[in-house]
């Protein structure tokens, strides 16, 4: 599309000329192409900053990602162009923020490279493999230790303890699916979006994103009142319930998937699926109600009894 110079091209590629003897005489070869590598990190970084102006960028996200995604993304752009390449960077510690900044990154790189036919994102990654600094910190580990430990029982059983508004609003976030803003948004919504047990969501008009979820029973009749995030930051804590509120996603998707059927949990989460595609999935879901009822009729009322 367009005819930026490739900087790893014209600058990375290490100059074992013997010219730093003729000129200089002092510099070693080394010397030489770290000054080159330098030069090209910073010329990554200009190209970098331009991306995340770049409009363009903005329309990628959001017509290839989740709206939600997309959005955080776009916001913390501009923070992570500063951190890119540098030593700051590398000596952060490897928490959740420093996963997010990664993934930005990651995202930058990945538009530059389709817009202006580049190799960026290769040279980020080897860039991380030469920092030691690892896709996946602690938290996420830990996480995935969780998932392998924390059986749904555990959870139902944890999810007892709740006062009994959260246990509703646990057990919402559950049997959806949906990701913790996402479920935030639509209990809120409750009364204005189920028709006949069942809620479709429309998050955005652009991407025709949609997705549809059944609305249990069990938990129709009791739904009620508002959550927000600092409510359920006080009373969900992940030291009760055991594992990070989202870890309740991964559950909601292995009984699904396993039970039901893994394209219609994938849709029922919203991990895929669009407006054109919802008359398929639709009937589909319909055909399992019943069994999805069952299913989760049994986890809810160990929960509540
Ligand atoms: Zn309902």
């Amino acid at each position: 599309m367009n005819t930026r110079p490739p900087a790893w091209e014209a600058d990375v590629l290490p100059v074992w000329t013997n010219s730093a003897s003729q000129n200089w005489g002092f510099l070693s070869k080394n010397d030489n192409s770290i000054t080159e590598f330098s030069n090209s990190i910073t010329k990554n970084r200009n190209y970098l900053a331009d991306v995340q102006k770049d409009p363009n960028f903005k329309k990628w996200l959001y017509d290839n990602k989740h709206p939600l995604y997309a959005k955080s993304i776009w916001n913390k752009s501009g923070q992570a162009v500063e951190l890119i390449f540098t030593d700051r960077f590398v000596i952060q510690p490897n928490d959740r923020i420093k996963q997010e900044q990664l993934r930005v990154m990651g995202n930058l790189c990945r538009f530059h490279d389709i817009k202006y036919d580049s190799n960026l994102h290769q040279e980020f990654t080897l860039w991380l493999k030469k920092k030691e600094i690892k896709w996946g910190g602690n938290k996420r580990i830990n996480m995935y230790r969780l998932a392998k430990q924390m059986s749904l029982n555990e959870v139902i059983s944890s999810i007892r303890k709740f006062p009994e508004k959260y246990k509703t609003f646990s057990l919402f976030v559950l049997v959806s699916g949906l990701r913790t803003e996402e479920a935030i948004t639509v209990y809120n919504n409750h009364d204005k979006i189920c028709q006949n047990n069942l809620m479709e969501i429309f998050w955005d008009r652009n991407t025709k994103k949609t997705n549809a979820i059944f609305c249990h029973p069990l938990l129709h009749s009791i739904i009620s009142g508002y959550v927000n995030k600092s409510g359920i930051k006080k009373n969900m804590k992940a030291s009760i319930l055991g594992c990070e509120l989202r870890y309740l996603r991964k559950l909601n998707y292995t009984q699904n998937a396993t039970k039901i059927d893994g394209h219609l949990a994938e849709f029922m989460q919203g991990r895929t699926g669009n407006i054109s595609q919802r008359h398929y999935f639709l009937p589909l879901m319909e055909n399992n109600r019943r069994k999805w009822n069952q299913i989760w009729k049994k986890i809810i009322v160990k929960c509540l009894k």
